[in-house]
C-alpha cells in the first residue's frame, strides 16, 4: 500500500470535530465490550494467543515466498492450501485473487476482509527474514503486506476453531495486483455480488482509513524525427520539450500547506534516447499526482497535460500522454462526512481501543488512504482499511515490522467479524 495523508493537521482536527464546538463527536458503533466477552469470541481471541508463535513462523514463511505483482501464484498457492486445510472451498479467479467463504448462519450482512498478496519487490530480491532482539522482523515485504496475509490466515483458523459463527458470511479475500493500482480488488468487485462491508487489511496499525486518495500515474511522451548531432542544429528536440515541461509543471500552483485538502505531484522517472550522438526520437517522464479531492484531481491533471502540450508546441515536437494507472479519489473531508458517520468506522476504532491500541499519538480516523479499500470507497460500499502491526520503511529493502503488535492486528479481525457480520 502507498499511504499518503494529504490532509493538513488542521483538516484532521476538523474531521474529529463534526459535533458542536466543545463537544466530542459521537458516532454510532457496533462494538461493545460485551461482544468481546461472548464465549465463542473469547475462545477465538484465546486461540490467537495460544497459536501466536506459529502465526509468526507462518508470517516469516509467507514473506519468504516471492510475490511480485502479476507473479503472486506461489504465495497464492500457499494461501489456498491453508484455506483448504480448514475445510473451505477455495476459488482462484482469473486475475489471481484467492478467496473462500465462512458461511454465516442467519443471512446477516456480508463482510469481506481483503489482504493483498503481492509486493513491489522483484522476483530476484533476497527475502530472507531476520528477527532482531528488539522484537522486530526485517525483510522486503515483511510489513507490506505479508503481515496481513498471516494475520488473516490466523484469524480464519481462530474463527473456525472457536466455532464462532457470524450471522452474515465472512469472505476471506487475498488479492492480486494491489500494487499495480488495486487491480485484483476491482476485478473481484466486478465479478462478485456486492458485499455489505469491506475491510482492507493493509498499512500500519493506527488510524482507521475511510477515504480514498486519488492517484493518477501518467507517462508524458515527447517525440520527434531525431537527427545525428552533426545535423541537429535548430531541429525539434523532444529532450528540450521534456525539460521545459518539467520545469513548467513545477510552477503549477497547489493548494497552500494549510488548506483543508492538499495535493502533491512528482516527476519520478525520466527516460529517452539510445545514443549519445543524436537527438532522441522520444523522451518521456512520469507524473504521480495525488489528492483526495476528485475535482481538484481532474483540474490539476488537465493543467499538467496542457502544460506538456504547450511545451511540445513551443519545441515543435509531438506529445502524447499514456496512462500508467488511475485510482479514483474518494472525496474531500466534507464530502466524506457521511462515511465517517457510518458505524463501520467507529466500530473499527472502538475495537482497536478495546485491544489496547493507543491513539494518543495520532488521529483515530483519516479520510485518505491508498489500499484495496479505495475501490470500495469510490463504489459506495461501507469500507475501511485497518492496519496489520507497527512497522515501517515499506517498499524498501530495509522494511521492518513489530512482531507483538500483529497480535492486535489479528484480534481486530475477529472482533470486526463479530461486530459487522453479527453474532447469534
Ligand atoms: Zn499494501
Amino acid at each position: 500500500m502507498r499511504l499518503q495523508t494529504l490532509l493538513s493537521p488542521l483538516a484532521l482536527s476538523c474531521l474529529t470535530a463534526v459535533a458542536a464546538p466543545g463537544q466530542a463527536a459521537q458516532y454510532p458503533t457496533q462494538f461493545s465490550p460485551a461482544l468481546a466477552r461472548l464465549p465463542a469470541v473469547r475462545d477465538a481471541l484465546a486461540y490467537v494467543d495460544a497459536h501466536f508463535g506459529a502465526q509468526v513462523a507462518e508470517w516469516i514463511r509467507v514473506t519468504e515466498i516471492p510475490a511480485p505483482s502479476r507473479a503472486e501464484s506461489r504465495r497464492a498457492a500457499y494461501v489456498r492450501e491453508q484455506l483448504e486445510a480448514l475445510g473451505l472451498a477455495v476459488t482462484v479467479d482469473s486475475i489471481g485473487n484467492v478467496f473462500a467463504r465462512l458461511r454465516g448462519s442467519a443471512g446477516g450482512p456480508t463482510l469481506v476482509f481483503a489482504a493483498h498478496l503481492d509486493t513491489v519487490h522483484p522476483i530476484e530480491t533476497d527475502l530472507t527474514v531476520t528477527r532482531k532482539d528488539d522484537g522486530t522482523l526485517h525483510a522486503p515485504g515483511v510489513f507490506d503486506n505479508s503481515a496481513s496475509v498471516a494475520n488473516l490466515l490466523a484469524a480464519a483458523r481462530a474463527l473456525k476453531a472457536s466455532g464462532l459463527r457470524t450471522k452474515g458470511d465472512v469472505i476471506l479475500l487475498f488479492t492480486a495486483q494491489e500494487e499495480l493500482g488495486l487491480k485484483g480488488m476491482a476485478h473481484w468487485l466486478d465479478h462478485n455480488p456486492r458485499p455489505d462491508h469491506l475491510v482492507a487489511l493493509d498499512g500500519g496499525l493506527g488510524p482507521v482509513l475511510y477515504g480514498a486518495l486519488g492517484i493518477y500515474w501518467s507517462r508524458m511522451v515527447f517525440s520527434g524525427a531525431g537527427s545525428h548531432t552533426n545535423t541537429s542544429r535548430g531541429k525539434p528536440h523532444p529532450a528540450r520539450a521534456a525539460a521545459r515541461c518539467i520545469l513548467d509543471i513545477y510552477t503549477v500552483p497547489l493548494p497552500p500547506p494549510d488548506a483543508e485538502v492538499g495535493a502533491v505531484y512528482n516527476v519520478g522517472m525520466i527516460r529517452g534516447g539510445h545514443v549519445v550522438n543524436a537527438i532522441p526520437e522520444e523522451v518521456a517522464f512520469t507524473v504521480d499526482l495525488r489528492t483526495v479531492d476528485p475535482a481538484l484531481l481532474e483540474r490539476l491533471d488537465s493543467t499538467l497535460v496542457a502544460t506538456c502540450q504547450a511545451a511540445a508546441r513551443a519545441e515543435s515536437v509531438g506529445f502524447r500522454r499514456e496512462w500508467v494507472q488511475r485510482s479514483a479519489a474518494g472525496g474531500t473531508p466534507a464530502q466524506l462526512a457521511s462515511r465517517r458517520a457510518h458505524p463501520i468506522v467507529q466500530t473499527a476504532i472502538d475495537i482497536l481501543k478495546h485491544l489496547g491500541w493507543d491513539f494518543s499519538r495520532g488521529p483515530e480516523a483519516v479520510a485518505s488512504g491508498s489500499t484495496d479499500s479505495n475501490v470500495g470507497v469510490v463504489r459506495g460500499i461501507p469500507t475501511v482499511a485497518v492496519g496489520r502491526s507497527r512497522g515501517g520503511d515499506q517498499h524498501t529493502l530495509v522494511e521492518w515490522a513489530h512482531v507483538e503488535s500483529a497480535r492486535i492486528g489479528t484480534k481486530q479481525i475477529i472482533l470486526l467479524a463479530a461486530a459487522l457480520a453479527g453474532v447469534q
